[in-house]
């Protein structure tokens, strides 16, 4: 899988899926959460209720999927980052489902390209380097015959940063 960075809004993102970090009630949220939803339209929104009137709230660490209503993008694949509360080992094992789990989701509806944020950075407070290294390991480590680009879309400057770092080191 070719991965990629791009700095902006991930609600501008065309391709097949834009991955969202939601909370776990599914409503809509803040941060990402609450620009997918606004870009999106009310459809998302419906989808997402009728997803948890079936199967209750989205636990930390799994991904569900809607359309993208509105959205360039085809999917809107929501995923429950984990909140920071300094429990390392117990944190980056929720954040790398996160990733894992949003990779098998978009395989299973034949997507090619797929765009992250940089879930749990944001209110959920989760240390930013780590949150990278995270993400970026998880998305090397996934092979996959059907997913071909991956985009880490960075909003703000210092992610940014971290991001361009590491993927320089890789290369
Ligand atoms: P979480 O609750 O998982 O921390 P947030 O939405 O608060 O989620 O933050 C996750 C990341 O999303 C943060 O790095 C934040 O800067 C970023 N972000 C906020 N708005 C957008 C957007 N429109 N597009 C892409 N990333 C965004």
């Amino acid at each position: 899988m070719n991965i990629e960075l791009i700095k902006g809004d991930i609600t501008k993102i065309e391709g097949d899926a834009i991955v969202n970090a939601a909370n776990s009630s599914l409503l809509g949220g803040g941060g990402v959460d609450g620009a997918i939803h606004r870009a999106g339209g009310k459809q998302i929104l419906e989808e997402c209720m009728a997803i948890r009137n079936r199967q209750g709230k989205c636990k930390t660490g799994e991904a569900i999927v809607t359309t993208g209503g509105n959205l360039p993008a085809k999917y809107v694949i929501h995923t429950v980052g984990p909140v920071w509360n300094g429990d390392e080992e117990k944190g980056s094992k929720l954040l790398a489902n996160c990733y894992i789990k949003s990779l098998k989701l978009a395989e299973s509806l034949d997507v090619k390209t797929i765009a992250f944020p940089n879930i749990s950075t944001g209110i959920y407070r989760f240390p930013k380097e780590l949150a990278a290294k995270i993400a970026i390991d998880e998305v090397r480590n996934f092979k996959s015959e059907i997913i071909e680009k991956v985009v880490f879309v960075c909003f703000d400057d210092e992610n940014e940063a971290i991001y361009n770092e590491f993927l320089k080191e890789i290369r």
